[in-house]
């Protein structure tokens, strides 16, 4: 198990120019150096430089996808390396959005996975089942299949860098958290099955779904729930403080 929790806002695409002013305003005082845990934002990609000169200190800030390539004629997107360039020290990979929306598939999402770790880069690695999946009960099936396909190959010397976040589709954006006994429950999964599959256990995993200062402490709370991967709390400076505050 890891010691430091993780706050990680998923920004999506979200926040105009002028929002961002404001929420970086709202922070401009807060020493995030202080707290035990780490805040991490992924802004749109385009928003990153403007974040990073607006940022105070101790906030991580990253990316929510890349390309497996470092370059070349792939129009619209976006080089792990530019990124990195620009100040991202992680990137978020495998995100249902990415997954469901733009259907990235595991072979893709294993690429991007390494090229990302081989950079430097941490890596945020999003798994998770539908409710069609839940329903059907195959939550721990459908996991290990992201986690065995997205995972595998990965030099064992850039296991540091990696870190899992469970994500149910069902409880993304719909205000639907799960509970911290459903959460924790798979997360104990996903801890026995990294130390398995790749011989760590102190991966660490976080748990992202509706998560909101009003929750994040009870899940905290459980014993394999490093962290949390935060959607729309993350959004509003006030809610993103109180929820780094939360995880010490
Ligand atoms: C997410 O986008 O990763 C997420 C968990 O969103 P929300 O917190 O809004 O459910």
């Amino acid at each position: 198990m890891s010691t430091k929790r993780y706050i990680v806002g998923n920004w999506k695409m979200n926040h105009s120019l002028k929002e961002l002013d404001a929420f970086w305003s709202q922070l401009k005082s807060t020493d995030f150096t202080k707290f035990e845990s780490n805040a991490w934002i992924a802004p749109q990609g385009i928003h990153l430089s403007k974040c990073l000169e607006m940022a105070g200190s101790g906030i991580k800030l990253g990316a929510q996808n890349c390309h497996h390539k470092l370059s070349g004629a792939f129009t619209g997107e976006a080089s792990p390396s530019a990124l990195k360039d620009m100040g991202a020290e992680f990137v978020i990979i495998g995100h249902s959005e990415r997954r469901a929306i733009f259907n990235e598939s595991h072979e893709e999402l294993n690429l991007k996975v390494k090229t990302a770790l081989e950079l430097g880069l941490k890596v945020i690695f999003c798994v998770g089942e539908t409710l069609q999946e839940r329903n059907e009960g195959r939550v721990f099936a459908v996991n290990q299949n992201q986690i065995h396909q997205g995972l595998k190959g990965i030099d064992p010397s850039k296991l540091g860098s990696l870190l899992v976040a469970y994500e149910p589709v069902w409880a993304i954006g719909t205000g639907v958290t799960a509970s911290p006994e459903q959460a924790e429950e798979v997360h104990h999964f996903l801890r026995e099955l990294l130390g398995k599959f790749l011989g760590r256990n102190s991966i660490p995993l976080l748990y992202g779904g509706s998560v909101k200062p009003a929750n994040i402490k009870d899940l905290l709370s459980k014993p394999n729930i490093d962290g949390g991967l935060v959607g729309g709390a993350s959004l509003k400076a006030s809610d993103f403080l109180k929820l780094v505050e939360a995880a010490g």
